[in-house]
């Protein structure tokens, strides 16, 4: 499990400032969304990113919004098929 950044996001970047692990990263010009990734492999799973999220844009994976079900595998394609794959 791991949490994902939904298209809820406004870009407020907090959750990257507060990650104890620096899992959440941010990739300027990939596409208009998503813009903010975090790692599964080193997500700790600790909520902080999403305690401290003005808009409720973060979820554990097996909570996110039916709407927003494809942004897990988004997700999980940035790290492990590269920037790009994501998208495809
Ligand atoms: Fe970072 Fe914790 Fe959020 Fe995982 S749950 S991305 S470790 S702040």
């Amino acid at each position: 499990m791991t949490y994902v950044i939904t298209p809820a996001c406004e870009l407020a970047g907090l959750c990257a400032d507060i990650c104890p692990t620096d899992s959440i990263h941010y990739v300027e010009g990939s596409s208009d969304w998503p813009i903010y990734y975090i790692n599964p492999e080193t997500c700790i799973d600790c909520g902080a990113c999403a305690a401290e999220c003005p808009n409720e844009a973060i979820y554990m994976d097996e909570d996110v919004p039916a709407e927003y079900a494809d942004y897990v595998e988004i997700n999980e394609a940035f790290y492990t098929k590269g920037p790009g794959a994501e998208l495809v």
